[in-house]
């Protein structure tokens, strides 16, 4: 079988469908191919659910600009969708004085590039507002909220088929190659059955599999710079005899390639520790139990009344870092290669991901002219 389509999409995770949907704005037929049974069943539906306020990261960098439109963005798009959300504000804690030093750098980092509005709140201060935490120095960001990333999923698949569009799921996409006057798309669905698209413009929005599809793309291995390291985090659910706290969202320093063990109370108002950082090779998201008490040292350090028999586990996810295990900064790579012209990977898309998502469609339909 063989179509002629305006763009294709390749992973309907939410970066995925924020292009695509992005994309309907402006072209007729729109296709989002996905291998699995539904959307957002990879890194998408195994996040926080955090919408962030671009807090952390380098002024110039892709991640903070697109933060801080994203979550803009995401904020009025769930007005506008009936999408669950809260404005819960986030608590970022110092509990040694070498952290507090951090603490007033990010606090001062965050105000110049303008990341909301932002408090510093005294230990005490912060501890009369939430009586179990213990803590030297707090950053208060009430910008930084929650999202059911589950409704926000499906509001863009609704939206991307009310223009339209089309998201082909069960389908994975084997090949892309140059035509006379564009681009071919194949993909074998789970029946086997194979299919060519034709489309100008193709985004590749493949999360952890984003490199692969790429060299699938024939793009030169000159022309791909880029590695990437699966790095795990894994949740625990707090249970009911856990420390009570009031802030839906409270963070350490980050740490180790992550923000550090955060506890985060979802929409229902579930409260989990989590994610830690842990590099691996094979994509698994069994919760190793036996991490149990390592999760309760680091939520202890500012919940310490926090024991492991407070602590479930729950479930994990993957992120696609572009640096490994030595650390440093590495930013989101939106590339639109000269050699492909209608080409556009999206490498790298870890967190703030899902609250920059709306922004990065924007930029990349941008980007395609
Ligand atoms: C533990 C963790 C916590 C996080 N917390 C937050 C947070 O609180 N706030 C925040 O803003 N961000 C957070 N993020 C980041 C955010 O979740 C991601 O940036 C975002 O979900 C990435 O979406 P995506 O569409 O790029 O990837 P995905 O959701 O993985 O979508 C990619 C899709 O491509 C499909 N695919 C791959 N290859 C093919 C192929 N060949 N053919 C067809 N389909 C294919 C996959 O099946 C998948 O569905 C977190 C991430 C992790 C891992």
């Amino acid at each position: 079988m063989s179509e002629t389509v305006d763009a294709v999409v390749i992973g309907a995770g939410v970066v995925g469908l924020a292009c695509a949907y992005e994309l309907t704005k402006r072209l007729d037929t729109v296709v989002v191919i996905e291998r699995e049974v539904g959307p957002g069943r990879e890194i998408s539906s195994r996040n926080s659910g955090v919408v962030h306020a671009g807090i952390y990261y380098p002024s110039d960098s892709l991640k903070t600009k697109l933060c801080i439109e994203g979550n803009r963005r995401l904020y009025e798009w769930c007005e506008t969708h009936e999408v669950p959300h809260q404005h819960t504000g986030k608590l970022i804690v110092a509990t040694s004085t070498e952290d507090e030093q951090r603490l007033r750098t990010i606090a001062r980092h965050a105000k110049e590039v303008g990341a909301g509005e932002l408090r510093l709140m005294t230990g005490r201060e912060a501890m009369e507002q939430e009586p179990e935490l213990r803590c030297a120095l707090a950053l208060h960001s009430p910008t930084s909220g929650v999202v059911d990333v589950h409704e926000f999923i499906a509001s863009l698949v609704h939206e991307i088929k009310e223009a339209d569009g089309m998201v082909v799921y069960h389908t994975e996409v084997d090949e892309i190659r140059k035509s006379a006057n564009g681009w071919v798309v194949q993909t074998t669905d789970t029946t086997g059955s194979q299919m060519e698209l034709h489309a100008q413009r193709i985004v590749n929005a493949a999360g952890l599999s984003a490199l692969d599809v790429a060299a699938k793309s024939g793009l030169p291995a000159t022309q791909r710079p880029w590695r990437l390291y699966p790095c795990k985090g894994s949740y625990f659910a707090l249970g009911a005899g856990a420390p009570p706290t009031r802030n839906s969202l409270i963070y350490p320093l980050p740490a180790g390639g992550g923000l550090g063990v955060h506890i985060t109370a979802d929409i229902s108002g579930a409260r989990r520790a989590g994610p830690d950082a842990e590099f691996v090779d094979t994509i698994d998201y069994s919760v190793d139990e036996s991490r149990v008490a390592r999760f309760a040292d680091a939520v202890a350090r500012y919940l310490p009344a926090i024991r492991p028999e407070h602590l479930t586990p729950d479930y994990s996810g993957i992120r696609p870092k572009l640096v490994g295990p030595e650390g440093g900064f590495a930013d989101f790579v939106i590339a639109n290669p000269t050699s492909q012209p209608g080409v556009v990977h999206l490498i790298g898309i870890e967190s703030p991901g899902l609250t920059a998502a709306l922004a990065i469609g924007a930029r990349v339909s941008d980007v395609m002219g």
